[in-house]
């Protein structure tokens, strides 16, 4: 599951077209090991490109991984604090600090200009101390400066804020080339003021081993490849974009936040790492699909305790559009169930609701569903202007959308004209082999 890739490849579009192309065939992890301009840089991508090495990486099989991660994700193992670590190998510290000479990747078409994808930010909320683990898109500004796209409605945009608030910066590490599971665990829709890092010790069934940073008051992981420290500078920000985003189409340009890049420690010969995003399915929707399908699971399951299946779909994103089967006991839960998702805020656009027999992941028995159980003017129900997470370009304005949600399930009771038509012994055909 892992190719090396011998042939010189430009940081500038033949990385990230290598990602694409894998993730497009469903291929292996990429380890370029020659990278023009970067002499004796290694860049890794597409680690999570695919469900199979989601699955590898946290060590289960492929057809479980729902029900695994759902039980892995509610285990919290505490970090431990370790006195330094192989990222300490080298440090760059003051005017040693410059961040062109790092192999960074320019990814799609309209990019503006490279950026760090796959760093996991580490923060401290400025009320709490509590640590907060998340991964969001950095821009090369310049030799000590990046972009941190960190909106409001996300945890550490949220941090920032608190920070200006208090006319200060927030002190932010990221760290580039971790295990797995951290950068899994940073995406679980967990609660602000859960520390993620004990979400991924639970995925991984082993404490994250940390050590502290040189110039903040943060810890990051002790075995990273790269970590950047800085602090945000208050009030400070940069347009940022155009960039191609998880929806498919290129997000407009931004105001970010900006951090002063104060120290860059790593290992020596270490390995970057970038991820792709853009048209579906990439690894950055592949490293959300468990995190949200685990979130929408257990809201279907407060409301219909007989949930059979989730699942968000590829051309949704696995965001905006979540297919359920549910085994119907009362009339209109599934109407609740609508409601429940589209209140989520974490994206959720679409919600279509299906009896057991359907099955979700089949777009053909989905359709089929919809177009023998579900009457539009008595079956769908649109809610105009909720506040959602979204980089859907159709929204009308920043962080609000529409829902929509789709009754498709047979009415309780007498059932029977809904019911597939079957040929009996069609398992008994041995004559044909396919
Ligand atoms: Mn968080």
């Amino acid at each position: 599951q892992l190719l090396r890739v011998s042939q010189t490849v430009d940081p500038q579009f033949e990385i990230a077209a290598g990602i694409r192309k894998t993730s497009d065939v469903e291929g292996p992890a990429l380890l370029f090991e020659s990278v023009k301009g970067y002499p004796g840089w290694r860049v890794l991508g597409g680690l999570f490109a695919t469900r199979k090495l989601i699955a590898l990486s946290l060590e289960t099989p492929e057809d479980r991984l729902l029900e695994r991660y759902l039980t892995l994700e509610e285990k919290r193992v505490a970090p431990e604090l370790l006195a330094t670590g192989p990222v300490k190998e080298v440090r760059w510290t003051g005017d040693e600090v410059d961040l062109y000479r790092l192999p960074m990747v320019t990814h799609s078409e309209k990019d503006i200009g490279p950026y760090i994808t796959i760093g996991v930010q580490i923060g401290k909320d400025p009320d709490t101390g509590v640590r907060n683990v998340s991964v969001h898109r950095m821009l090369l500004l310049d030799k000590d400066r990046l972009s941190l796209w960190a909106p409001p409605d996300h945890h550490l945009g949220r941090m920032i804020l608190k920070a200006e608030e208090r006319k200060r910066g927030l002190e932010v590490a990221t760290a580039i080339g971790v295990d797995p599971a951290i950068v899994i665990g940073s995406q679980a829709k967990v609660p602000f003021g859960i520390d993620e890092f004990y979400v991924a010790g639970g995925l991984r069934g082993a404490a994250v081993k940390l050590t502290r940073c040189e110039t903040i008051d943060v810890e990051v992981p002790a075995s990273a490849e790269i970590v950047i420290e800085g602090v945000t500078i208050p009030g400070e920000r940069v347009p940022d974009g155009p960039y191609g985003e998880y929806p498919g189409c290129y997000s407009e340009v931004k105001q970010s936040p900006v951090l002063k890049v104060t120290a860059i420690t790593m290992r020596e010969n270490a390995i970057y790492q970038t991820a792709l995003t853009g048209f579906p399915v990439t690894e950055n929707h592949a490293l959300i699909e468990y995190a949200n399908a685990a979130v929408v699971y257990r809201e279907v399951k407060k409301i219909v305790p007989e949930v059979k299946a989730v699942h968000m779909t590829p051309g949704g994103t696995f965001r905006h559009h979540v297919v359920i089967s549910i085994k119907k006991r009362t009339q209109e839960e599934a109407r609740n169930v609508i409601l429940a998702l589209l209140a989520l805020g974490i994206g959720v656009k679409q919600v279509t609701v299906v009896d057991e027999d359907i099955d979700v992941y089949d777009p053909l028995e989905v359709e089929w569903a919809l177009s023998t159980r579900m009457q539009p003017d008595r079956d769908i129900i649109i809610i105009p202007r909720l506040a959602c997470s979204t980089l859907d370009p159709s929204v009308p304005a920043p962080r609000i959308t529409a829902g929509w949600g789709i009754d498709a399930t047979m009415p309780t009771g007498d059932n029977e004209r809904f019911q597939k038509v079957r040929v009996p012994g069609v398992e008994n055909v041995t004559y044909l082999k396919v």
